[in-house]
């Protein structure tokens, strides 16, 4: 359906660790509508997930770059590496990333330590920033570009054990309007995919996960789980000219559970 939507255009993805993970679901959709990629991952502990990914995509000269986005220097780094690979261009930014230490997922939110909160907030929300900000000169070089990131329910609402990640979501999801409010005269639109559950790595650190599934499934509109495919075709969809009048906005892809007031 979306063959060639994106052809000629170039996109640079954050935060593929396995096949499970949503970075992995948009890099093969943004593949499918003729998207150039480049794909950057947190440790070298990933290399081979990400070379298996690649090896399922229909371009095999895909720039890979290792890059933990708490650290500045390998940010500056890798995009130059991508700038140098993508002839200085760029039109698309996806920011899939996420952290919180596994004891601050369950139990109270008030038990919260402050390393573990500016941890969060640092890899989670501060990074979307940091990716932005890099990818600028060479969106101008574009004409404009497309940054989105992935944020959670828990962002807007108490969820059970989601707790200081909520926190970090709130914090990511106004960075997209103020980034969409400062950026907008250039060209460059920033929105944000609000994902139902999904059942990947950084999920099953969630406590309780499954039982979030089972109540999206029961409750929600659509009756079901959503897609990693889904999610996809929305950041097809936000990276092409299709949502050109679009910036500052969250678009919900989690089969309208959010709708709900129960
Ligand atoms: P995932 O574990 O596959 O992806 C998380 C990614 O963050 C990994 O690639 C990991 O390496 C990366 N990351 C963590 N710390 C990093 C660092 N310091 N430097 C660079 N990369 C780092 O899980 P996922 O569910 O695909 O998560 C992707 C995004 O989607 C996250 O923002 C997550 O909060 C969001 N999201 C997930 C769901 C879900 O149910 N799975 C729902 C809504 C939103």
């Amino acid at each position: 359906m979306t063959n060639g939507l994106l052809q000629g255009r170039f996109g640079f993805i954050f935060g593929v660790a396995h096949k499970s993970s949503l970075a992995s679901a948009i890099a093969r959709s943004l593949d499918q509508a003729g998207m150039r990629i480049a794909l950057a991952y947190q440790s070298d502990r990933q290399l081979r997930n990400v070379e298996q990914l690649v090896g399922t995509l229909s371009q095999d000269d895909v720039p890979l770059v290792q890059c933990d986005v708490s650290d500045d220097a390998q940010i500056e780094k890798a995009f130059a590496v991508v700038g140098e690979a993508f002839g200085g261009r760029l039109d698309a930014l996806v920011h899939s990333i996420a952290f919180a230490n596994r004891e601050d997922l369950s139990g109270g939110f008030w038990e919260t330590s402050r390393q573990g909160y500016l941890l969060s907030q640092d890899i989670s929300a501060y990074s979307l920033t940091a990716l932005t900000r890099e990818a600028l000169p060479l969106f101008d070089e574009s004409g404009g570009g497309s940054v989105m990131t992935l944020t959670y329910l828990g962002g807007e609402r108490v969820i059970r054990n989601y707790n200081l990640m909520g926190v970090s979501k709130a914090a990511l999801e106004m960075s997209v309007r103020y980034l969409a409010a400062d950026l907008g005269s250039r060209n460059v639109r920033v929105n944000a995919i609000s994902a139902g559950p999904v059942k990947t790595l950084s999920a099953r650190g969630v406590a309780g996960f499954t039982g979030i599934l089972d109540t999206m499934r029961e409750q929600a509109p659509l009756r079901r789980n959503i897609e990693p495919s889904e999610v996809g075709s929305t950041a097809v969809f936000l990276a092409s000219d299709l949502s050109s009048g679009i910036t500052g906005e969250v678009i919900h892809v989690d089969a309208g559970y959010h709708i709900l007031g129960n």
